[in-house]
């Protein structure tokens, strides 16, 4: 047998007859029909001339049939390429042109809004809408469901995910069938996943969550799940009745938290819940465990990286971390400047080594050999320390540390102090351009709304318990903070928008 993902994942398939995906309307799929109608998809593309290692591009909303056309591109011997569905034309034009794929497939609504990008990078467009209908499934629908998928060596590439690269242009990181194999049963075995699991799916499949960490982790274990086209509370609810574990980004706790159904007995099937993409304040988690009695398990991976971290299942899931390395995967902190690592207890860079590890940015060498080094590891670019008890904690992102005065400010640490106090929901601190110190560290604070917080108010008890040079110089209110579809605060937005502050 093959190395090819969907090899591995068809010759673990114990029983065809078994609910693969159940979605609000419509039949059930069963394993069976997804071997079925992934053959008669994979036909379709070799059809449309995809060849083995052609990239299939692919934005498209959330269906079951999007996983179809994933799982169809990975008997192709092809490489898939999701999409944000937020993108623009433009923004299409770039990931096209840098990519080149054989084939693109968009919603028939944006068809004419994307032919000339399309056109330009010399990929053939078809359609796929959110009902599963388009000019592809019509390709589909006609062709033999027997395909024999390609034979790939777990080197060759499985995916091609853009980074959601807040600063210069968006990178292509390369994943390999290796890749995804290798971290989908190690999350199998860490989180216990049995065919007996039901997961709630209600995370976009653009991105590394939904696609490979719900979906292969589901198909790799004969489990099924709950298939919702977005977030939604009451969907959420309905469902947890007969789930078993969800998976989510910290905006979807907070929502759930917000509603007065949460309580340990509309939580009763649940035996798992799981958070990661964004850091989980310790507060949510502590909230939800006083609501429903469950811990949630935060874990830490990156589009590059597949996961890396999580807390664990059976010892203590210690809030405000991203728990102990993945079997397999070695996680060290080392110098930012040097390079050297650094003993535990100190912040540095955290980098990544193990089978999880991407291959490299597209068509980048330069890019690859600076973040790629040649023992294997990867900066990930996330400064963080190991405790005592050899947990990850992350103290934020390497273009977020503040230089004030020449010293280095981590924005978790002030976040977490102002977090705490009554009347803020959450805050960001953010570094500003400042005349005399370089950067002036600044929080942009979400207060409760009454009563009303005043700056004072903020500033006064973080007095005794941050160093001088770590207190804010200014609190900003805002009523939201501007978060990404992953629930990222996108503190470069708010950098922007506040640039001339101190001026
Ligand atoms: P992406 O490539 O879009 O998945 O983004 C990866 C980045 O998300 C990481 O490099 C981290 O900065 C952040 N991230 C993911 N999980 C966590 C977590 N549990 N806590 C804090 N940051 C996280």
């Amino acid at each position: 047998m093959s190395d090819n993902l969907f090899d591995l994942l068809a010759a673990g398939i114990r029983d065809p007859e078994a609910v693969a995906i159940e979605t609000p309307a419509g039949e059930p799929i069963r394993y069976a029909d997804l071997i079925a109608r992934s053959g008669r998809m994979a036909n379709a593309l070799a059809g449309l001339g995809v060849q083995p290692g052609d990239r299939v591009a692919v934005q498209v909303e959330k269906s079951v049939q999007a996983i179809i056309l994933y799982l169809a591109t990975l008997r192709a011997g092809a490489v898939f390429l999701p999409l944000n569905t937020g993108y623009t034309p433009a923004e299409i034009g770039y990931f096209l042109g840098d990519a080149e794929p054989r084939v693109f497939v968009c919603d028939p609504a944006r068809q004419e809004a994307l032919r000339e990008p399309t056109e330009a990078a010399d990929a053939r467009m078809v359609t796929l809408d959110a009902e599963g209908r388009g000019s592809l499934t019509d390709a589909a629908e006609a062709a033999p469901e027997t395909f024999a998928t390609v034979a790939r060596d777990s080197d060759d590439l499985a995916a091609l995910l853009y980074t959601s690269g807040t600063t210069g242009r968006s990178k292509g990181a390369m994943l390999t069938h290796g890749n995804l194999a290798s971290n989908a049963l190690v999350l199998r075995e860490a989180w216990r996943f049995t065919a007996r699991d039901v997961l709630i799916h209600a995370l976009p499949i653009f991105h590394t969550h939904g696609l490979f960490v719900a979906t292969n982790v589901v198909l790799f274990s004969g489990a099924s799940m709950i298939f919702l086209p977005k977030f939604d509370v009451d969907r959420i609810f309905e469902a947890m009745a007969r789930a078993t574990v969800l998976m989510g980004v910290p905006t979807f706790y907070v929502r759930l938290l917000q509603d007065d159904m949460l309580n340990a007995e509309t939580t009763a099937n649940m035996r798992l819940f799981v958070s990661g993409s964004a850091p989980l304040l310790a507060e949510t988690h502590r909230e939800w465990q006083a609501r429903t009695g469950h811990a949630i398990l935060e874990r830490y991976g990156m589009t590059e990286t597949n996961m890396n971290a999580s807390n664990p299942y059976d010892g203590e899931r210690i809030a405000g971390t991203v728990g102990l390395p993945l079997p397999g995967t070695e996680i060290v902190v080392t110098d930012p400047e040097t390079g050297a690592e650094l003993p535990q207890g100190e912040i540095g860079m955290i980098e990544v080594r193990g089978p999880n590890v991407f291959k490299g940015y597209w068509r980048m060498p330069e890019k690859t050999a600076a973040e790629l080094r040649d023992n294997g590891f990867f900066i990930t670019g996330d400064l963080g320390k190991f405790d005592a008890r050899g947990y990850l904690h992350i103290v934020g992102r390497g273009k977020d540390l503040i230089i004030t005065g020449g010293y280095n400010v981590y924005p978790k640490e002030i976040e977490t102090e102002i977090d705490a106090l009554p009347g803020v929901v959450e805050s960001a601190v953010i570094g500003l351009p400042h005349r005399d110190f370089g950067e002036g560290v600044t929080a942009v604070v979400v207060p409760t709304g009454s009563p009303a917080l005043t700056e004072a108010e903020v500033l006064a008890p973080l007095e005794g318990r941050l160093a001088k040079f770590k207190q804010p110089k200014r609190v900003l209110f805002v009523d939201e903070l501007p978060r990404n579809t992953m629930g990222k605060v996108q503190k470069n937005l708010l950098r922007d928008r506040f640039a001339g502050l101190y001026d």
